[in-house]
């Protein structure tokens, strides 16, 4: 076991299965103490505590700056578990459950009285799933209590895929980071709301809207994009957290949307404008794009081809942006369809602005 501590927060990376049991154990014990740490998911690193310990529950608020009406995502082990604390769930929530857990999907249902109002934000539902990596279901087995988790960043920063990330926003502030290596699907969640019918999609993430219709065989109310959900009659309200300015590099980044290749040239004239400036210019582009333009640091994405490989790269490389200490971002906008949806909603949240390629 590589078992360091970083100003009081033990770093448990474990090697072997009896490693792997005494760090369970160690990160179980700090949990049920009403203790916070921070833990792999399949998405992005967790920021745990008891669900049902309102004072635990509290400490994320305070650690990571965050507002406190935004709702924690429940991580529980198994729809068993998720039936304890929800009720009035339709067909179609369990359908979901049979189909995409364990894995990055999150449903909202009524919760029951138990779970308490501070894990809510106050709101009478509840946010749960079952998340895919060993480490994070044997961490719930072990502690045996569910897990209140928002993203294990400070407020506002980019979501973190790697220990070394949690590390940077909250060295000696949690009790342990379970070291998991990096996260594999790399941005939040998807969230879905069971609050009206037809169910609405709250926040775009690795199961992509596509996945969601083709199980549930209708049309679900896109609540992620200006103008969802119109043409229905009863709207739920949007996940509290989605109001905020989120997953932000200190450097403004300015995100060039439009058709492609026609935004290539809005790219180029962008960072070159920026270049002409004396600017430290960094260019976040899709491996078809990688040779438009010279700047001081590119990092390629992706293939737009493959936009789970950009989803999988995206907030380490928004993080990297702040370790360089550039003056400005200029990424390249993706297609909106299956998880580039994903990808955008992060992209749009980050920018400081946001320009459209004219035709
Ligand atoms: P995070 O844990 O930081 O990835 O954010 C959790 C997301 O789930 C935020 O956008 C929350 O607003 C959303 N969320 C959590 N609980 C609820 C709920 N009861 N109703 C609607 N959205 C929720
Ligand atoms: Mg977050």
């Amino acid at each position: 076991m590589i078992w360091a501590s970083f100003n009081g927060t033990a770093v448990l990376k474990p090697l072997n299965p009896e490693d792997e049991e005494r760090a369970l154990l160690f990160a179980a014990e700090i949990l049920k103490k009403g203790g916070l740490v921070a833990f792999p998911t399949e998405t992005v690193y967790g920021l745990a505590a008891d669900a049902l310990n309102p004072a635990a529950v509290e400490n994320i608020y305070k650690v990571k700056r965050r507002p406190p009406d935004n709702p924690l995502i429940i991580h529980v082990a198994g729809v068993e578990q998720a039936v304890g604390l929800v009720k009035d769930i339709p067909p179609e929530a369990f359908l979901l459950a049979e189909n995409f857990w364990p894995g990055p999907l999150t449903i909202v249902l009524p919760k029951k009285k138990l779970v308490p109002d501070i894990t809510t934000a106050g709101l009478s539902s509840a946010a749960i799933r079952v998340p895919k990596h060993p480490l994070a279901i044997k961490l719930i087995r072990t502690a045996d209590v569910p897990l209140a988790a928002p993203s294990a960043n400070l407020s506002g920063r980019p979501s973190p895929t790697t220990a070394e990330h949690v590390l940077e926003d909250l060295a000696g502030q949690i009790g342990a980071v379970l070291d998991g290596g990096r996260c594999s699907v790399g941005v939040e969640s998807t969230v879905i709301s069971f609050l009206s019918s037809p169910p609405a999609l709250l926040r775009p993430g690795g199961v992509t809207l596509e996945m969601l219709e083709s199980v549930l065989k209708l049309k679900v109310l896109d609540l992620t994009v200006e103008g969802g959900g119109k043409t229905y009659k009863r709207i739920p309200p949007p996940a509290p957290g989605m109001k905020y300015r989120h997953y932000a590099p200190r450097a403004p980044l300015y995100l060039v949307v439009g058709d492609y290749p026609l935004l290539k040239k809005q790219l180029v004239a962008l960072a070159e404008g920026f270049l002409m400036q004396g600017r430290k210019v960094a260019l976040l582009l899709s491996r078809e794009s990688e040779g438009i333009c010279q700047a001081p640091v590119l990092r390629v994405l992706g293939s737009r081809k493959k936009p789970r490989q950009v989803a999988e790269r995206l907030f380490s490389v928004l993080r990297e942006m702040d370790l360089l200490e550039v003056d400005v971002i200029v990424a390249e906008g993706f297609d909106e369809k299956g998880m580039g949806k994903a990808v955008m909603n992060r992209l749009r949240k980050a920018a400081a602005a946001i320009i459209k390629t004219e035709k």
